[in-house]
């Protein structure tokens, strides 16, 4: 991180106009010479796709994800968007345990709900 790139993360985008904010920002940088290039396309298993750009000056390589709809996107050094991408597929893998768990529950209880109306 240094002043030619970003001296602060974007953990999230809390808004559209955030986020314009910033792209405007990045695309300053990426005009400014030895400032950051575009270095790929990035993705972890099958979370979202990262655009990356690496700083010519620090070598900081930097990982965005847009925002999208109910997806708040990020702008972190590449260790912190794979630590951030995995505990958010960490959180998606709960969310997915709990929803099972919930129909489980549900299901036991329209058997339990027949069997009593078959034999009362
Ligand atoms: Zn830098």
């Amino acid at each position: 991180m240094c002043t030619r790139c970003f001296t602060q993360e974007h953990r999230s985008f809390p808004t559209w106009q955030a986020f314009e904010q910033f792209d405007l920002a990045l695309t300053q940088k990426i005009q400014l010479s030895g400032g950051l290039h575009y270095s790929g396309q990035k993705q972890l298993a099958r979370l979202p796709i990262c655009t990356s750009y690496t700083c010519a000056a620090c070598g900081t390589e930097w990982w965005l994800s847009e925002p999208d709809s109910a997806w708040r996107g990020f702008f972190l050094p590449k260790g912190q968007a794979k630590a951030h991408l995995t505990k958010l597929r960490g959180l998606d893998n709960v969310r997915g345990w709990v929803g099972l768990a919930l129909l489980a529950g549900l299901l036991l209880g329209a058997l339990w709900l027949l069997r009593n109306l078959i034999n009362p």
